[in-house]
């Protein structure tokens, strides 16, 4: 149902969003129906490319900065004003699927394109952009272009950063914008007046909640721990138990508290240990040491504080014959998107009368830097069985023509706020 003013979100074009969909994921197409398409490789780029066409179609200028991150603007009636900024990402995890990332671009390029075709002019421009090396697979870190872009990650850093083959993400972006023929540059960040990203919740909660849309409250928090224990290598057969120091022992004692401690009733926080190395690792020897990771995640800033500051103490107290050093990574703080922003979003859906439900992000996105630098919010839509990261990752072309109604809508109310 779609009302009154909101009359162009009607050009919103189910089939064509999803065939673009189709499109890009032949850009790093894996056999098995997933995608591909690592940062800064051929297929990265040639998707760029596909994008860049399909944009010029509507009349939108391409450029690119310094990090790779590539911009597609529509001029807006007074084109000095900051402009309204939606987007994702292109890239995808080795084994990833057609929507993470890909849904987000191709929601904003569909709602650029539906003003266009309602011919409906805005005050301020607005911006699509392609955010580079959201993954962070082939370069770490994850969020390279948004972090880069809004100043917390230093640009000679980024460039510098080696995938695995020693290749330099200067001259992998260098063989990118190439291949991309994108000539124009722009410097890199600047202000804007807010910014949206459409995104697959990759995640289960609105699917099981029957909901086709989610109105996004803020990104969890993420805390990283690296648990070492150090015990004595030891023959199995002849070590009486009293004299064994069993660094794999006292670990799996660890990894079991803390799995029981850090488990809340509402099913909120997020206790994973993804890594475990054991050394020597080998069958007949008591082993000497074991290393293992912690990602701990909240959306709320206090919880997240009091898990993470029992998992020490209770290391050490669970170490017995072992000792035992916990370091932690630098934190991410759990981010709260815009209050206005959210408002805004709920009242687009509203009157595109998408039924929607509030709810956090579980993973990380550009959003998270870009609401450090101007007021911020997401759409999520459900995605089957909530797989994501994953070649079988799949979502309902209805719930993203739907979400892409609320995404125009709102894009053009905060283009005309001035
Ligand atoms: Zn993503």
């Amino acid at each position: 149902v779609v009302s009154g003013d909101t009359s162009y979100t009607g050009k919103v074009d189910r089939q064509r969003l999803w065939d673009r969909h189709l499109t890009l994921a032949g850009y790093g197409a894996l056999p098995d129906g997933g995608v591909d398409r690592q940062a800064m490789t051929p297929a990265d780029a040639e998707a760029r490319r596909q994008l860049v066409a399909w944009a010029s179609d509507i009349g939108l200028t391409a450029s690119v900065d310094a990090i790779g991150n590539l911009f597609l603007r529509r001029a807006g009636r007074r084109d000095d004003l900051a402009p309204v900024m939606t987007g994702s990402h292109l890239d995808t995890q080795p084994t990833g699927g057609k929507f993470d990332g890909a849904f987000g671009v191709l929601a904003g390029l569909e709602a650029l394109t539906a003003l266009a075709e309602a011919e409906v002019a805005t005050t301020r421009p607005i911006e699509l952009v392609i955010w580079n090396n959201e993954e962070g697979c082939r370069f770490p870190p994850t969020t390279m272009g948004s972090s880069a872009f809004t100043g917390h990650l230093p640009l000679d850093q980024a460039l510098d950063a080696r995938d695995r083959q020693g290749i330099r993400v200067a001259d992998a972006l260098d063989e990118m914008n190439r291949r991309t023929q994108v000539a124009d540059t722009r410097i890199l960040g600047g202000s804007l007046f807010a910014y949206l990203e459409a995104h697959i919740e990759q995640g289960p909660r609105l699917e099981e909640a029957g909901y086709p849309l989610g109105v996004v409250t803020g990104i969890q928090g993420l805390r990283w721990f690296e648990v070492e224990v150090l015990g004595t290598e030891s023959h199995a057969g002849t070590t009486p138990r009293a004299n064994r120091r069993d660094a794999l022992q006292a670990a799996v004692t660890m990894i079991h508290e803390l799995a029981a401690r850090c488990s809340d009733r509402e099913d909120i926080l997020r206790f994973t240990v993804g890594r475990l190395d054991v050394s020597p690792n080998a069958p007949n020897t008591v082993p000497a040491r074991v290393r293992f990771t912690i990602d701990l995640r909240h959306p709320d800033a206090e919880s997240l504080q009091h898990y993470g500051d029992l998992i020490a103490p209770l290391c050490h107290e669970l170490a017995g014959h072992c000792t035992v050093a916990v370091h932690e990574q630098p934190v991410s703080q759990p981010i709260r998107f815009d209050a206005d922003i959210q408002r805004l979003l709920c009242e687009c859906a509203d009157s595109c009368g998408v039924p929607y439900q509030l709810l956090p992000s579980g993973a990380t996105h550009d959003a998270k830097w870009l609401s450090l630098i101007a007021p911020s919010g997401m759409l999520f839509t459900p995605c089957a069985g909530g797989l994501s990261h994953n070649t079988r990752e799949s979502a309902d072309p209805d719930d993203l023509a739907r979400a892409t109604q609320v995404l125009t809508a709102a894009l053009k109310r905060l283009a005309n706020d001035v």
